[in-house]
């Protein structure tokens, strides 16, 4: 299985647009030893060939052309098989709407994510110009199935859902409970001929029995890392909010999710989606020292791992 990172960083990117935060400027200025980051996503492939993404951002389209094997081989058509959507944010989804180019999409979303997108959403008529534009194919939790191709032949890799404490995209808040287990899912992708795994959560608002059960026995693991510290928003007076009520679990700390984890000891262990403000960014910090000593590597643009 090839799995590579087009965008590793959470909503707003890095630097983004708004902010001048240390690490923001830092960036633009060249005082910090830090990368741009585009925001997450990532995509994968069974055999080099059919490829399938996890979230479309709304950098997608730079991103599919940063990597030269999703580009197409012949007019109006893509590798790009399916993308599956991990929650409802608008960093995951917005993405769809720049793929309208009356080119038919297969789209994996549990029943809750695909409403929360189509229903009351008067944009969504530009991915229905003609009939059949988009094929949703519904993810059950806790049920592994086969990824199919677009034309609904088997990938050769294998994918299960399962539930992870989220909190609803921004735009639905108040409009849908924040209790529904389809809310936001981690995914479990296997493939068939080797039998390797990997588990991407890229939000984890709280370390539960689900999320540690869908980590066990990857063989790579990709993991919220938005936020190093609770206050890493609120010190500085940028929100109000912790980390945990944004749900993100915090990387750092006593009760973070890396002092957490540690009887994980998948192979490749890749902290993702990482807020513009998060230490973690800076390739000299003390923070990156100690994700780095744990056996974690913080995920960049243009990463790649072979499983
Ligand atoms: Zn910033």
């Amino acid at each position: 299985m090839i799995v590579r990172i087009l965008g590793s960083a959470a909503g707003g990117g890095f630097p983004q647009w708004n902010c001048a935060c240390t690490n923001c400027r830092g960036l633009r200025e060249g005082l910090i030893n830090a990368s741009p980051r585009s925001q997450e996503s990532i995509c994968l492939s069974a055999d080099d060939g059919d490829w399938f993404l996890i979230n479309a951002s709304p950098d997608i389209r730079s991103q599919i052309e940063s990597f030269a094997p999703l580009h197409p081989l012949k007019p109006r058509a893509t590798p790009i098989h399916a993308i599956f959507l991990t929650n409802g944010d608008l960093d995951h989804c917005l993405g769809l709407l720049s793929l309208r180019e009356n080119q038919h999409l297969v789209i994996y979303a549990t029943e809750s994510l695909r409403r929360g997108f189509t229903e009351g959403n008067v944009l969504y008529r530009t991915l229905q110009r003609f009939a059949g534009q988009i094929t949703w194919r519904t993810l059950k939790l806790d049920v592994e199935e086969t990824v199919q191709r677009a034309d609904g032949s088997p990938s050769g890799l294998a994918v299960k859902a399962f539930t992870v404490p989220g909190k609803p995209p921004v735009h639905l808040e108040g409009l849908v409970s924040c209790d529904d287990p389809e809310l936001n899912v981690g995914l479990r992708f296997r493939q068939d001929a080797t039998g390797r795994t990997l588990v991407y959560l890229s939000a984890v608002g709280r370390i539960t029995s689900s999320v540690v059960e869908g980590l066990e026995g990857a063989d790579c693991v990709m993991f919220d890392g938005t936020f190093w510290s609770s206050d890493e928003l609120s010190a500085p007076g940028f929100l109000t909010k912790s980390a945990e009520e944004l749900a993100h679990w915090p990387v750092g700390g006593p009760m973070g999710s890396l002092s957490m984890l540690p009887k994980f000891t998948a192979p490749h262990r890749v902290f993702i989606h990482i807020n513009n403000t998060n230490p973690l960014l800076r390739e000299d910090s003390s923070e990156r020292a100690i994700v780095q000593a744990a056996g974690w590597k913080v995920a960049f643009d243009g990463m790649e791992i072979r499983l």
